[in-house]
């Protein structure tokens, strides 16, 4: 079959949802046999959203072949179990530096480059992947940002064209807002209607219309979308809240949005696939009495901040049969005084993975005492660094102890820069960033979990490293390096074999959870946790 593509776009507001859209329309396509894809289009100037607060953008997401990316690849990933790549994610700053580059080295000698048609040609190049489609039915593109931004603009210009030039082997899903007035008791459409004549306006007509609303709407309301909007009554579906993000995929086949889709390419429909484990999965969220409580020890108070985490923990939970409750517990605010009181009534905790001094007393706070309190903890990133470096404060008897990061002037750099980092200058994109290999060690907690080989891969995103010439001094003491990088001797895992489960991984395992293969090493944490754990 050829490739078919399919452009999601967003009006009215953001965060309406539009990756879990893409993500779900993946998943749909998916069970019904076709070979997917899912991109994401972001229109700011950044090259990609390393170097981006997580205020700002929430979570950074990081590819298998190290790309730091936006936290939507992160829902495609757990939707749909593809392993996105760098040219999943694409970013205004990655398309213009493209096309400088070029006219730097003279491939355009002589013209003056345009937005149209320069940025444009690329923007349709990038979105066709013509050299990446080997056996791809379906490649979906999401557009980030809201129709009517300055910045997306030559986005529109780019799906407009290639409507054009694809014909019915492209469809446009375009996602509004219908929002509920409380004192007129109404759900009004004038939003949506206004959101799709500002896309009529750039020349795109929606195929499909997906209707972000808190109440349900009715077949007149939707009728009149579809009558304003010349879309077909069977292509306006709605997204309702969903007790969670796992069931809108169900609620879209329920709609027809996949069979809609299909219809509009012209290729026959056939039977509903039955997403059997999908179904299960969903079965098992809602039969989930036990309650499990988990605090997260980071310095970011945004949800975003610690997405894929958090989705790690949820998925991990329902296949232990519980409901994780996750506590955010702002690590600015621990102190050796107020702990106990902060981390009562968890039973497990995650250091979370961050940069920078802010924050960080707190988290060695907390990884003392759950370390001495013998709490389950899952040390993530800069979480294990925290690990190791209490280690050494407390137990090696090392006071200044600390990470070359937090202090350059330390005696004790246990976590120390890594060789190839110091040359470097540049801050974005320079790190270590992707999968690496590790190697595990037979009959330790983190083997056992992982349950099969001792060659594992997981993705990184860290500049620092545990400094190999304290391991032995660690390891009499009592914590082990149970996971090292086999090509540079790179410590990976450490692990307490006396606690019940004190696990730091320098890696990043929450990056490859998903809803059908929940990461063993959650799974094995939460299954701790929850050991002992009553109905609720
Ligand atoms: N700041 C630490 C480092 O660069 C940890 C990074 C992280 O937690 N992702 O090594």
């Amino acid at each position: 079959m050829e490739t078919k593509y399919i452009f999601v776009t967003g009006g009215v507001v953001s965060s309406l949802g539009k990756g879990i859209i893409s993500a779900s329309i993946g998943k749909l396509l998916q069970a019904r046999g076709y070979k997917v894809t899912i991109q994401k289009f972001d229109p700011y100037i950044n090259i990609d959203p390393g170097t981006l607060n997580p205020y700002e953008h929430g979570e950074c997401y990081v590819t298998v072949d190290g790309m730091e990316t936006d936290l939507d690849l992160g829902h495609y990933e757990r939707f749909t179990g593809i392993e996105t790549t760098r040219d999943n994610s694409i970013t205004t700053g990655r398309i213009y530096k493209t096309v400088i580059d070029r006219e730097r080295h003279g491939d355009y000698l002589g013209k003056t480059i345009q937005v149209v048609p320069h940025i444009t040609d690329e923007i349709k190049r990038r979105m066709l992947r013509e050299e990446l489609n080997e056996g791809l039915d379906f490649v979906i593109t999401e557009v980030g940002g809201t129709i009517g931004d300055i910045e997306s603009a030559p986005f529109m210009e780019a799906i407009r064209q290639l409507r054009w030039q694809l014909g019915r082997n492209a469809v446009c899903v375009h996602l509004t807002y219908v929002p509920y007035l409380k004192a007129a008791d109404e759900l009004k459409t004038k939003p949506t209607q206004h959101s799709v004549k500002e896309l009529q306006s750039m020349g795109i007509q929606p195929d499909i219309l997906v209707l972000r609303t808190e109440r349900h709407l009715n077949d007149g309301l939707r009728m009149k979308v579809a009558s304003f909007c010349n879309v077909d009554l069977e292509c306006v579906v709605q997204s309702e809240d969903m007790p969670s993000i796992y069931e809108v995929p169900v609620s879209m086949q329920r709609q027809g949005l996949d069979a809609a889709i299909m219809r509009k390419i012209g290729i026959p429909v056939g039977e509903t696939p039955t997403m059997k484990s999908w179904h299960d999965y969903i079965q098992k969220q809602r039969n989930a009495t036990r309650e499990v409580h988990i605090g997260l020890v980071g310095k970011y108070a945004l949800q975003d901040a610690y997405k894929s985490i958090r989705e790690s923990l949820t998925l991990a939970g329902i296949y232990n049969d519980v409901k994780v409750r996750l506590h955010f517990v702002n690590s600015e605010d621990i102190m050796k005084e107020n702990v106990a009181e902060k981390l009562d009534g968890m039973a497990g905790v995650i250091i979370c993975p961050g940069f920078g001094q802010r924050g960080i007393e707190g988290k060695l706070v907390a990884a003392h005492y759950t370390r001495t309190h013998d709490i389950p903890t899952f040390g993530i990133c800069l979480g294990m660094q925290m690990m190791v470096i209490e280690f050494a404060r407390n137990v090696l008897g090392y006071a200044d102890a600390n990470s070359c990061e937090m202090d350059a002037q330390t005696t004790h750099p246990v976590i120390d820069l890594m060789e190839e980092q110091k040359s470097i200058t540049q801050m974005g994109g320079t790190m270590r960033l992707g999968a690496y290999d590790c190697e595990l060690q037979p009959g330790s907690r983190t083997f056992e979990a992982y349950g099969r080989d001792t060659l594992i891969k997981e993705r990184h995103r860290h500049r620092y490293e545990f400094n190999n010439a304290y391991l032995d001094e660690y390891e009499k003491a009592g914590m082990k390096c149970v996971g090292v990088n086999p090509a540079a001797n790179l410590v990976e895992i450490v692990e307490i074999p006396d606690k019940r489960w004190y696990i730091g991984t320098q890696f990043h395992p929450e990056y490859s959870s998903t809803v059908l293969h929940p990461h063993p090493l959650f799974m094995s944490f939460i299954k701790t946790c929850s050991d002992g754990t009553v109905e609720a």
